[in-house]
Order: structure tokens, then C-alpha cells, then sequence
């Protein structure tokens, strides 16, 4: 089969699995989103979703954030992995948005990327999903399925993202990484997968995928 083929079945399987997947991490506009999206390097969503009640209760914008010192922002993240990191890079990052950005979440990639802890895929889930502009973030589950289904040959993130946004048509991006992470999480386990019962794998995986199981 094409890998163009294969894409386009892919998707139209993911479509029906999940038609409308919402977005995981509770916001309630950009800069939460930022702030969640940050937080849930090597961390649940679920985690997440748990701290940012009582963080945002305590600063929801980026005026309240840049008030707080550092342990403050500690102390309502230190349950998320890599806490410590995570709470000099917001402290840092919301004085920045006050100092540059008028208060503000900047729109563009090169702007969110200058940001201290954000980096292209936390810059592209912000731009898609806060602002709209078609992105198509790979984290490493997405960039490791899209290997295993022969869409991309794994050698980095970037080429993934190359490829990905090659096959699937633009408007699609934004659905299609949320259904990918949603299919990953309910379907692919750590350890031993059978690549038979896979809705996916079990036609679209390389022969030699298939037997490595
Ligand atoms: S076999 Fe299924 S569960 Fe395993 S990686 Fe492929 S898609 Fe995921």
C-alpha cells in the first residue's frame, strides 16, 4: 500500500474513532494553555489537570504570575515532574510576556520559542490550539506511531513533522494530532503489543514491525 494510501485510511479510521476529540489539558484561554502545556513535560494530563485549579486560582494571567516567586509557583507544581525547572521557566516566562508582550501570549512560532521552557511542540499546541493557526505537533508517541505505520522512518521529530503535514491535508492537523494521542493512549501499551488485534498496526505496521510485536 502507498504511504499516501495508508495515511489517508489512518485517518479516516481515527476520524471515526474519535470525532471530535476535546482538548486535554484544562485552559481557559492562551496563557493557561501555555502554562499547562509546559507543565505536562513528562507529566499526565491528568496531573496536570490537578495542579492548575489552585495555580490559576492564584494567578490566571500573566500580571498575577509575574508576582509570585519562584517557590510559590513550586509549591502549587511540585506533584509534575521536573517541578523545579518548571516553575523558574514560568516565573521567568510571565515577566517576559510583561515586559514584551504587553501581558500577552505572543502569536507567532519565533516569539513563543524565545520563551524560556517553550519549545516547538509546546509553541505548536499554543498556536493550534489557542490561536487556530494550523500546526501539527509531534510529541514523541505521535513521532513513534508514525514510524510504526510507515509514514515517516523515524529519524527525528522534525522530519516526522515533515512528513505528517506532508500526507494529511492542513485543515486536518489539529484534529489529527489530538486523535493520534487519543489512539496512542488507548491502544498502545508500554510493553507487548499485538500487532494483530491493532485496529491500526495490524494492517498498516511493517512486516518486520509486525514481528517484532
Ligand atoms: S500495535 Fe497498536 S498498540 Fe502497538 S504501537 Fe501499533 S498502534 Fe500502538
Amino acid at each position: 500500500m502507498k504511504r499516501q494510501e495508508k495515511a489517508d485510511r489512518i485517518r479516516e479510521q481515527l476520524a471515526k474513532l474519535y470525532p471530535d476529540p476535546p482538548i486535554p489539558l484544562d485552559h481557559s484561554d492562551p496563557f493557561t494553555l501555555l502554562i499547562a502545556v509546559l507543565l505536562s513535560a513528562q507529566t499526565t494530563d491528568a496531573r496536570v489537570n490537578k495542579v492548575t485549579p489552585g495555580l490559576f486560582a492564584r494567578a490566571g494571567t500573566p500580571a498575577a504570575m509575574a508576582k509570585l516567586r519562584v517557590e510559590e509557583i513550586l509549591a502549587e507544581i511540585r506533584t509534575c515532574g521536573l517541578a523545579p525547572a518548571k516553575a523558574k521557566n514560568i516565573a521567568a516566562l510571565s515577566k517576559i510576556l510583561m515586559e514584551k508582550h504587553g501581558g500577552k501570549v505572543p502569536r507567532s512560532f519565533e516569539e513563543l520559542e524565545a520563551l524560556p521552557g517553550v519549545g516547538h511542540k509546546t509553541a505548536s499546541v499554543v498556536m493550534t490550539q489557542a490561536f487556530g493557526h494550523p500546526a501539527f505537533p509531534v510529541d514523541t508517541h505521535i513521532h513513534r506511531l508514525a514510524e510504526r505505520w510507515g509514514l515517516s522512518d523515524g529519524t527525528s521529530v522534525e522530519k516526522t513533522e515533515r512528513d505528517l503535514k506532508a500526507l494529511f491535508p492542513e485543515s486536518t492537523w489539529n484534529k489529527l494530532h489530538l486523535q493520534i494521542i487519543y489512539f496512542g493512549r488507548e491502544h498502545c501499551p508500554a510493553l507487548r503489543h499485538d500487532m494483530t488485534q491493532c485496529p491500526i498496526c495490524s494492517w498498516a505496521a511493517s512486516k518486520k514491525r509486525q514481528q517484532q510485536g
